[in-house]
């Protein structure tokens, strides 16, 4: 079969971007230019199903025209304000965030990394002000194989740690602070040991509901209402990070109401909070725990800003009517049973069938046949489909607007894709 390759339009793009950016993104050569709900069009007209949504961003799709227009309306009227004033439409996202989830209070920022890195400060606050850990002994538990953002706090979060960044934060991660053993996720009994060991010196647990980044690693049902009593027991604050499963994603407005009853005492969004139109995010909690932040703990300067907030309300105006998290949860069952028909060769494991469209394909790699997750990635998005891709996995978290046929078309794609790869020898995106 003959390999594809790239236009001389996508080509000089690909050159300069190789030339001029140090490496951070291992991107396929695919050269956007435009999109709208689930379609990316390149440079050259041609156009892809997006099934990543920039791992769960676009989540109503992109440009989404009500979004948009409060977006650009925004900009004209107003795009910035000194945090040293009021901008009310902050004031109007946290009364309607906080009665929708049942919070006292937001605290904003701007990326993912950085509303985790203030869910640390404000455990350890909460630590020392409030539960009495001696200073500096307070420690944020978390759980094997979590991903909490790169920056130099978070990416101390996980056990993954990347090597050569110098002294990591200290006291934070997934270690039993006992037996140093990792407390793997999932697993009631590990989190019982460590937190029946050292509950005086644990401050916070924190988890996603279900892992995002580790390729949709679901807790068995009944894990986060366990952690959440367990928390409550050991007087440990219960922290989620919901930043990728987030509005609509897993078939719940936020992932963690798949258990009743189960309320964190801190959730950290981002990501599909703004749908992809502008940065922002943000923490919101209970008011014994909020009340610890004081002026100055938390600022920054493109934190809750208008054009944010506004995203951030039109949001919420398109989760609410357009019923997203039901659409999710509907669509995530007609992509199970597009996949289940696909009979696709070369898997192992099919994760998240029944977490909305929050679903993972583990690949069972042979690369010395050309069979890799990272070939079939290429391979798809050269025929018109763009999966995620991080390891032996591809991730399948289209647009939450994406319709049933299009669903579908992209599993008739990738079905061939997943056929097709052994043949294919070296193409652009292959290596
Ligand atoms: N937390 C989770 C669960 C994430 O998936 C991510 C990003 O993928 C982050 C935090 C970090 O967010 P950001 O990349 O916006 O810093």
């Amino acid at each position: 079969m003959e390999s594809p390759t790239l236009s001389a339009n996508a080509l000089k793009a690909v050159t300069e971007w190789e030339k001029n950016i140090s490496p951070g993104f291992d991107s396929f050569p695919i050269i956007w230019d435009s999109a709208k709900g689930h379609t990316v069009t390149d440079t050259d007209g041609k156009t892809y199903i997006d099934m990543i949504s920039q791992f769960a961003v676009t989540n109503f799709g992109h440009s989404h025209p009500h979004i948009i227009d409060a977006v650009v309306e925004q900009t004209r009227r107003c795009a910035l304000t000194n945090t040293s004033y009021v901008n009310p439409l902050y004031g109007k996202l946290a009364t309607r965030l906080s009665q929708k989830f049942g919070y006292d209070s937001i605290a904003s920022m701007v990326t993912g990394a950085e509303a985790v890195d203030s869910l640390i400060k404000i455990a350890r606050k909460w630590a020392y002000i409030k539960k009495g850990i001696p200073n500096d002994e307070a420690i944020i538990l978390t759980t094997d194989q979590c991903y909490h953002g790169l920056t130099l706090a978070t990416m101390c979060l996980s056990n993954r740690i990347s090597q050569n960044f110098g002294k990591h934060l200290p006291n934070v991660g997934p270690f039993n602070p006992t037996t140093g053993k990792v407390v793997r996720f999932g697993e009631v009994e590990d989190l019982e040991d460590a937190l029946t060991g050292a509950s005086n010196q644990i401050a916070a647990v924190l988890i996603e509901p279900i892992q995002g980044y580790a390729g949709t690693r679901a807790p068995p049902q009944g894990y986060l209402t366990a952690v959440q009593t367990l928390c409550k027991k050991h007087n440990v604050l219960f922290l989620c990070d919901e930043i990728q499963t987030g509005f609509g994603r897993t078939g719940y407005d936020l992932a963690y109401q798949c258990e009743p009853d189960v309320q964190p005492d801190l959730v950290a969004l981002g990501k599909a909070l703004t749908g992809g139109a502008t940065p922002m995010s943000l923490v919101m909690g209970k008011s014994p725990v909020m009340d610890c932040i004081e002026p100055g703990d938390i600022v920054s300067t493109f934190a809750a800003s208008p054009v944010g907030c506004a995203a951030a309300l039109a949001v919420l105006d398109v989760l609410e009517t357009e019923e997203i998290s039901a659409r999710a949860k509907h669509l995530g069952c007609v992509l199970t049973r597009a996949i289940d028909k696909a009979h696709l060769p070369h898997i192992l494991e099919h994760r998240g069938r029944d977490k909305g469209l929050f679903q993972t394909l583990v690949v069972d790699e042979k690369p010395e046949v050309g069979i890799t997750a990272r070939r079939i990635a290429a391979l798809c998005a050269l025929r018109g489909v763009l999966c995620g891709n991080a390891a032996n996995r591809l991730r399948l978290s289209p647009p939450l607007v994406i319709s049933e046929e299009a669903l579908i078309h992209a599993i008739d794609i990738m079905a061939v894709a997943f056929r097709d790869v052994q043949t294919m020898g070296v193409f652009p995106g292959s290596a």
